[in-house]
C-alpha cells in the first residue's frame, strides 16, 4: 500500500543499523493528517486502518519498509558528543510524492535502538502532541519544516518522573540528515563515507551544487532563511545542539520548543538550558556555530590545506549577511513593508525595543497593528504612540500593506498554556478535544474566526507557562 525507495538503506554499512520497531500493546489512533496524505500520495484510509495502524505504532512493517536507526554524532551545549544517533526513533523508509518530492517517513518513539544508551527508545504522548501542533503550525505558516503523519497512544506506560501515557509520532521529513551525521564520519576521519554523504545530501537536496563548498554554501542559505522565519514568529526552538540541526534547512526535533507570549529577547523556556545558551535572540549566533561545525567537517572534501579552510570560513561567515537581509524582510513584511528600505531597521528595531520594555505580547502586538489593538499590549503607550506616528508616515503611501501584514502575523500561534492545557487533558481523562480544537485552528494561523478567540489570548498570569521539558 505504500511504495519505498529507500535511498538512505543502500548506503553502505556504518550510516545506520538495521532495527525493527518494538511492538506496543495496544495502539490506537490519535490522530491522522490527512491533507498531508494526500500531499504525499498516501492512501488516508489505509494508514487508518487496522493495517495502516500496525505501521504507524511500530508493531507490523508493511512491504518494503527497511526499519534503521540512523547514526550521528553532535555538540550537545557545545561539547561533543561522538556516538548519538537514533535512540528513539526509526527511519522506516522513504516516498516519492505524486511531484516528485522524497520524504523519509520515520517513527519516534518506536522502541530500543543500538543508539539508546541509556534511554528506553519510548516517547510519552506530552512530546508527541508538542510536535505534532507546532510542527503542522510551522508548515502552514509555510516555513520549512518535518511534518506530523499521525501520532498513535501505544497503551503502555513509560517512566519519566511519573508513569505517562507512551505515544508514537509518524514524522516526515525531507531528510533526517543532520549537521550531527557529518560530524559522525568527520571525528572518526572516514573520509570515503564523508564523502558518500555529501554526495547523498547534494543529490537529494542541492543538485545544482557542484562541490562541498557549494553544499555549504546552500545549508548556510537555507539555514539562514529558516531562522529568520523562526525569529519573525517568537519561535524558540530550545535545543540547537548540532544534532538538531538538519541540513536540508528544515526546523527538526521539536524538543522543549516554544513560542514567546511576552516580548523578550533573551526568552528561555527549556528546562535544561540553564545558561541560555539557546535564548530566542541567540539563534542566529549559535546557527554559524553550528554550521561552523559543518564546514569544519567538509574542509577534509574541499582539499584539506590553509585555502580550503579559507573557504569554508568565508562562506560561513555570510551567514549573517544573509540573515540579516532575511530577518529584514520578515520584520519588514511583520510591519506591512515588502521593499525595505534605508531606515525600515531602525524603524523595526524602535518598535521592537518599545516591545521589550513593556513586556508586549509578541504576537497581539504585531497582528494588533492591523486591527488597532496594538497599543493595548503597552503598559505605558506614549512611546508606541510616537513610534505608530511615524510608522503611519512610512506605510502611508504603500496600496498593499494591509496584505503584507496579514501574511506576514499569525492571529493565533500555538501557545505554550494551551500546549499544556492540551496535554494534560489527554494525560489524565484521554480528551483530546482541545488537541483537535487546536489543530484545526493552528491549521488557519491567518484567519480570525469567533469560535477560536480564546485560543489567541495570552494566556492570564495562572496559566503562564515558565520551563518546557524535553520528552
Ligand atoms: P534529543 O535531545 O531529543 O535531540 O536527543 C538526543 C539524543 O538522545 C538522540 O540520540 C536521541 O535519540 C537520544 N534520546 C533521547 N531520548 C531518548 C529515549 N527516551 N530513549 C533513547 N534515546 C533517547
Ligand atoms: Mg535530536
Ligand atoms: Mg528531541
Amino acid at each position: 500500500m505504500i511504495t519505498f525507495d529507500n535511498s538512505y538503506a543502500r548506503l553502505p554499512a556504518g550510516f545506520f543499523t538495521r532495527t525493527n520497531p518494538t511492538p506496543v500493546r495496544e495502539p490506537a489512533l490519535v490522530a491522522l493528517n490527512r491533507p498531508l496524505a494526500q500531499r504525499l500520495g498516501l492512501d488516508a484510509d489505509w494508514l487508518a486502518s487496522p493495517d495502516g495502524l500496525a505501521m504507524l505504532s511500530g508493531n507490523r512493517m508493511p512491504e518494503g519498509a527497511e526499519p534503521i536507526a540512523q547514526a550521528y554524532a553532535g555538540h550537545q551545549f557545545g561539547g561533543f558528543v561522538p556516538q548519538l544517533g537514533d535512540g528513539r526513533a526509526l527511519l522506516l523508509g522513504e516516498i516519492v510524492a505524486p511531484d516528485g518530492q522524497r520524504f523519509d517517513i520515520q517513527l519516534k518513539g518506536a522502541g530500543l535502538t543500538p543508539f539508546s544508551r541509556r534511554g528506553d527508545g519510548r516517547a510519552w504522548l506530552g512530546p508527541v502532541l508538542r510536535e505534532y501542533l507546532v510542527s503542522e503550525f510551522m508548515a502552514a505558516f509555510g516555513i520549512p519544516t518535518t511534518r506530523a503523519l499521525a501520532a498513535v497512544t501505544t497503551g503502555e506506560q513509560v517512566i519519566r518522573e511519573t508513569m505517562l501515557p507512551g505515544a508514537v509520532l509518524t514524522r516526515v521529513a525531507a531528510s533526517h540528515i543532520r549537521v550531527g551525521t557529518f560530524e559522525f564520519f568527520a571525528a572518526r576521519g572516514d573520509i570515503t563515507r564523508l564523502k558518500l554523504l555529501a554526495e547523498h545530501v547534494i543529490a537529494r537536496h542541492y543538485p545544482d551544487a557542484k562541490s562541498p563548498a557549494e553544499l555549504l554554501e546552500k545549508v548556510v542559505e537555507a539555514q539562514a532563511s529558516t531562522i529568520a522565519s523562526w525569529m519573525a514568529l517568537g519561535f524558540i526552538h530550545g535545543v540547537m545542539n548540532t544534532d538538531n540541526m538538519s541540513v536540508s534547512g528544515e526546523t527538526i526535533d521539536y524538543g522543549p520548543c516554544a513560542f514567546m507570549d511576552a516580548y523578550r529577547p533573551d526568552k528561555v523556556f527549556s528546562s535544561i538550558d540553564a545558561n541560555g545558551r539557546y535564548a530566542w535572540n541567540e539563534q542566529p549566533n549559535i546557527a554559524v556555530w553550528n554550521l561552523a561545525q559543518l564546514a569544519s567537517c567538509l574542509v577534509p572534501l574541499m582539499g584539506n590545506d590553509d585555502a580550503a579552510v579559507a573557504t569554508a570560513t568565508r562562506i560561513v561567515h555570510e551567514f549573517p549577511v544573509i540573515y540579516r537581509r532575511e530577518a529584514l524582510a520578515r520584520f519588514a513584511a511583520k510591519i506591512g513593508i515588502s521593499q525595505p528600505e534605508a531606515g525600515d531597521q531602525a524603524l523595526s528595531d524602535r518598535l521592537l525595543t518599545i516591545m521589550a520594555k513593556s513586556g508586549a505580547d509578541f504576537t497581539r502586538t504585531f497582528a494588533g497593528l492591523a486591527n488597532g489593538r496594538a497599543r493595548e499590549e503597552f503598559t505605558d503607550p506614549s512611546e508606541f504612540d510616537l513610534w505608530h506616528a511615524d510608522w503611519r508616515q512610512r506605510i502611508a503611501g504603500l496600496g498593499d500593506a494591509d496584505e503584507v501584514m496579514a501574511r506576514a502575523n499569525p492571529v493565533r500561534i500555538p501557545r505554550n498554556h494551551r500546549i499544556e492545557q492540551a496535554i494534560a487533558a489527554a494525560r489524565d481523562e484521554g480528551d483530546f478535544s482541545l488537541f483537535h480544537r487546536l489543530d484545526d485552528a493552528l491549521h488557519a494561523p491567518f484567519t480570525e474566526r469567533p469560535e477560536w478567540d480564546d485560543l489567541a489570548q495570552p494566556p492570564a498570569r495562572d496559566e503562564i507557562v515558565q520551563r518546557t521539558f524535553c520528552g
